[in-house]
């Protein structure tokens, strides 16, 4: 258990800043019916569990702060595990810091970020990923990420991986279980064939493999792609960005080289963040201000996971093109975009290149939507994106890390099966890998870590 000696009461202020109808703040400690009477003048006898009563919040000199709604939540069921109070009342900034200052004169130390979600943690009412999922629900950006984050809260995640360290102990158990025969009368083949050793490590592995594929895709929900616009000028980067974006956000021009800056919007397809950057046009130029917007294209361009090359769908690929493309770095995902196909009479498409097999081109138009829908799908397919959504786990780079470790061990217990004791070694690595998942070892600095990242008031 994770039991620790917290004894003080922590309040702090639940809801956004700012004005709203209704304001909360949230103490949690220990017995806090007394702080509930001082601060209502009620008997204490009369405040129920968990049962909505109005109240005047009274400030120290008895006279009403705010009138509002108190709910008391007794220990042990409750969010924190601890007695903890909601304060409702209104929403307005001064109502709340006056409320919140008069539960700090009862006792109360203000809330470091995450304080109420750790103790939870610290009271085994939920474990680290669930404990994280509860920030990732509050920050996610799109409806996907928010429902992959309420399954890992509602312990999806924690669910997926408690089962592979299950297997891995009864694993565990039995080669250990061999080590204990003196060494002359064991013959370590048969024992092994016994406890169907290998078919058992080749079921693990598949199960960390596809614990890790879920989680490969929650990331791309998190973090998303670096899609860079790229190409001569004029060939419509721009008009792209701002067909991609749906509204009008950078300058389209006839004139050539004027997009200097680079522009960058952030959309959203089938719920994976798409980061473009549209950049200055590539060419010679004696101009020192678009020298500098070139430079910056490909700085962009070393930083991205895709670049989509537009070029003018009515002369194809040119020599110029032909230039930019065999400059761009290898191991970055290309594109082609052949834009204005509507100028070029040509329908929208998908096809690959006669001379390069695997180079996949589209032809489309920015002016006129017409062939975007074969970008968004090409770009989800770059992205990895099995489109799966029911599935994916909003993974934490922590959590990777821990998956891929956890990979790595137990290959190297497959190897090493017939040295039974360095297999069993490599499997228990592979069980704290996992196990640092749900927190189950973990140290008060990665605490420290993840809690600071929280709101005050979570
Ligand atoms: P950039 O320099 O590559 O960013 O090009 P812009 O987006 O500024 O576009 C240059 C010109 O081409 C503008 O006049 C756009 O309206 C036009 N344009 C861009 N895309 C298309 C397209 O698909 N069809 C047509 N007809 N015109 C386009
Ligand atoms: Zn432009």
């Amino acid at each position: 258990s994770r039991h620790t000696d917290t004894t003080d009461t922590i309040a702090a202020i639940a809801t956004a800043p700012g004005r709203g109808g209704i304001g909360v703040v949230r103490v949690s400690g220990h017995d806090l019916l007394p702080f509930a009477a001082a601060l209502t003048g009620k008997a204490p006898d009369s405040i129920q569990p968990r049962r909505a009563a109005i109240a005047d919040f009274l400030a120290g000199d008895g006279i009403a702060i705010d009138r509002g709604i108190l709910l008391h939540f007794p220990a042990p069921h409750s969010f924190t595990g601890e007695d903890v109070l909601e304060l409702q009342g209104h929403g307005g900034p001064v109502v709340m810091q006056l409320l919140l200052a008069r539960a700090i004169e009862l006792g109360a130390r203000l809330a470091d970020p995450g304080e109420f979600t750790r103790r939870a943690f610290l009271n085994d009412k939920l474990d680290l990923a669930q404990a994280e999922a509860v920030a990732d629900l509050i920050e996610a950006s799109t409806a996907q990420a928010a429902r992959s984050a309420l399954r890992s809260l509602s312990g999806e995640f924690s669910h997926a991986v408690h089962g592979i360290v299950a297997r891995l102990t009864e694993l565990r158990m039995l080669i250990e279980a061999t080590l204990d025969f003196p060494e002359e009368e064991i013959d370590a083949e048969q024992l092994l064939r016994d406890i169907d050793a290998a078919a058992r490590l080749a079921q693990l592995r598949a199960d960390i493999a596809a614990l890790q594929g879920r989680a490969r895709q929650g990331a791309m929900l998190r973090t998303g792609l670096h899609v860079v616009l790229a190409g001569l000028p004029n060939v419509g980067k721009s008009s792209l960005l701002n067909r991609l974006a749906g509204e009008e956000r950078a300058i389209v021009t006839e004139i050539a080289g004027t997009t200097r800056d680079a522009l960058r919007e952030t959309i959203h397809v089938e719920g994976i963040p798409l980061h473009v950057i549209d950049t200055a046009g590539l060419r010679e130029t004696d101009d020192a201000v678009e020298k500098i917007g070139i430079e910056r294209t490909w700085q962009e361009i070393a930083r991205a996971d895709v670049v989509l090359q537009i070029v003018d769908a009515r002369a194809g690929v040119t020599p110029a093109d032909h230039a930019i493309a065999v400059r761009l770095p290898a191991g970055i995902e290309r594109i082609v975009v052949e834009n204005k196909c509507d100028l070029a009479g040509l329908v929208p498409g998908r096809f690959e290149d006669a001379e390069r097999a695997g180079q996949v081109h589209l032809r489309l138009s920015a002016k006129t939507g017409a062939g975007i829908g074969l970008l968004h799908d090409e770009l989800l397919r770059v992205a990895g994106w099995a489109g799966h959504g029911e599935d994916v786990i909003l993974a934490r780079e922590r959590h990777l890390e821990a998956l891929n470790l956890a990979a790595e061990k137990s290959a190297l217990a497959e190897r090493q099966l017939r040295q039974i004791e360095l297999c069993a070694e490599e499997l228990r690595l592979a069980q704290e890998a996992l196990a640092a998942i749900t927190g189950e070892f973990t140290s008060d600095d990665l605490l420290g870590v993840i809690f600071s990242r929280f709101c005050i008031g979570k």
